[in-house]
């Protein structure tokens, strides 16, 4: 069937284009380069190959003709194929030639054009690429050419020097004195401000500041997007003034509900590291007490339900929207009130402070002739509820909803989370688990609340950032308060 020759952006995976994401959701084949988000990779269904013809600069693991072949090949298979390329595919990515051989053996395929690094990294660096009246052009050159060679057929510098506006040149930290000299020789001055954009859009970008005369001399590496024109001296950053820009931040909740947070925490500028420290597994009974509790569900005054997986996993049972008859429902937390309501139970109740203290101080006492709670929770709960509560007169059944257990995190994994900065921590069985799993805490501690920061102090670990609020933005709030310098 089609190939796709599909632009991934330059690094950031927010950059990818909706008709890219499309097509990667619904791709056979995934073939890519070197440059290409993991987490782009991720959007492929489990069954699409995939594919690495990266090339590590200098050697290319797998020869230009080896590629063309590649997805004519699984091209002519029938397959969906998604050749995904970083920043645009037409922009020194030879998709044109991987089109043209595609186009000769009568494989149909399809350009989807992608964000490029010659616009975005500058962009990333605050380095807008034209400017009024300053900056009326942009020139986007290979510096991958031997500038020496001259005019048969490569660039000409000397033009490109005399175009005026900006210059970018991408692919070009091999040869960057060489061209530096080019255009200076070409009657640039050589205070001319220049800027190379390092790992641009990623959380780990580095903006090197310069001139023409100075840039060879800083300290570059490949892969870098160098700007050279009056642009390169607006300081406009904002990428790098992000709160958490620089820091590397574990997340130790189960994989499945880590993403939100792990989005959360780049869009502050951080870098993650994911360590499901736990899973989320079925309770011991196999879902059995559930089941029943749900079949009578309606024959409670009250449904308690203290984490977002417990009212999942109780909204996962009740199969008929009646299920709740006449009970109210209270929610520990927002998070929980959210899960509920992604399920379209709205609670009843949802205390201001998010514990089971919490929750205590805002329930109502029983009826004259007693109530009945169910409450809805994980196998390793404390039981300060439930104690409380019969304390107080009601008839509490206590239902596990589902169990955390420890996770199985990877080796590069646990290496990563050991060169980490922050660890961040969104229950106790988190605390538990990852100390089980890990050698090695971060320097910074950050904790959701008063029950997960005790857990962690019990454990010997010294408690840097206890959220106010306990919510997940109440951590990253807390978190970015503790990172801001006073
Ligand atoms: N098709 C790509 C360019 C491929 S050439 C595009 O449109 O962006 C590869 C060069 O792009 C690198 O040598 C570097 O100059 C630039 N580049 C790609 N990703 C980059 C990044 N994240 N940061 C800085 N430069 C990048």
């Amino acid at each position: 069937m089609t190939v796709y020759l599909v632009g991934a952006g330059p690094g950031d995976p927010g950059l990818l284009t909706v008709r890219g994401a499309e097509l990667l959701r619904r791709a056979d084949v995934v073939v890519h380069d070197r440059l290409s988000a993991e987490e782009l990779l991720d959007l492929a269904p489990a069954h699409a190959q995939r594919i690495d013809v990266g090339k590590v600069p200098g050697h290319a693991r797998v020869p230009q003709d080896g590629i063309n072949e590649l997805l004519v090949e699984h091209g002519r298979s029938g397959a969906t194929v998604v050749r995904l390329k970083g920043g645009d595919p037409t922009v020194f990515a030879r998709g044109g030639e991987e089109a043209q051989a595609l186009a000769d053996a009568g494989v149909p395929f399809e350009f989807v054009p992608g964000i490029t690094s010659a616009i975005a990294v500058p962009a990333y660096a605050g380095i807008p690429v034209t400017q009024r009246f300053s900056s009326t052009s942009f020139t986007v050159v290979t510096g991958h050419e031997d500038p020496t060679i001259g005019e048969d057929g490569s660039v000409d510098w000397d033009a490109v020097a005399r175009v005026g506006g900006t210059i970018v040149v991408l692919m070009g930290v091999g040869r960057i004195q060489k061209i530096c000299d080019r255009l200076m020789a070409a009657g640039r001055p050589a205070d001319t401000p220049a800027a190379a954009v390092i790992w641009g859009t990623r959380a780990e970008q580095r903006t090197v500041r310069a001139t023409l005369g100075t840039l060879a001399a800083q300290d570059l590496e490949s892969p870098a997007t160098i700007v050279i024109g009056a642009v390169a001296g607006l300081d406009l950053a904002w990428f790098e003034r992000r709160p958490l820009f620089g820091r590397t931040v574990v997340v130790t909740r189960a994989r499945a509900q880590a993403s939100s947070l792990v989005a959360r925490l780049r869009e502050l500028g951080a870098a993650t590291v994911e360590i499901p420290a736990i899973r989320i597994d079925d309770p011991a009974d196999g879902g059995t007490a559930l089941r029943s509790a749900v079949a009578d569900l309606a024959g409670n005054d009250w449904v308690v339900v203290t984490s977002p997986n417990g009212a999942r996993r109780l909204l996962a049972e009740c199969r008929d929207a009646r299920a709740f008859g006449a009970a109210q429902v209270a929610a520990i937390g927002p998070g929980t009130a959210d899960a509920l309501r992604e399920g379209n139970v709205e609670a009843d109740l949802v205390p201001e402070r998010f514990v089971a203290e919490g929750l205590l101080e805002v329930f109502p006492d029983p009826p004259p002739g007693g109530g009945r709670v169910l409450l809805v929770r994980a196998a390793e709960a404390r039981d300060v509820l439930p104690e409380t509560l019969r304390e107080r007169g009601w008839t509490v059944d206590v239902v596990e909803a589902y169990r955390t257990v420890q996770g199985t995190p990877s080796p590069d994994e646990l290496a990563a989370a050991a060169e980490a900065d922050i660890v961040t921590f969104t229950s106790s069985s988190t605390v538990r688990n990852f100390l089980a799993v890990c050698d090695a805490v971060p320097p910074i501690v950050a904790c959701i609340g008063p029950v997960t920061a005790d857990t962690a102090r019990e454990h010997g670990l010294t408690v840097d950032v206890e959220a106010d609020v306990h919510t997940i933005d109440g951590l990253l709030a807390a978190l970015v308060v503790h990172l801001t310098p006073t």
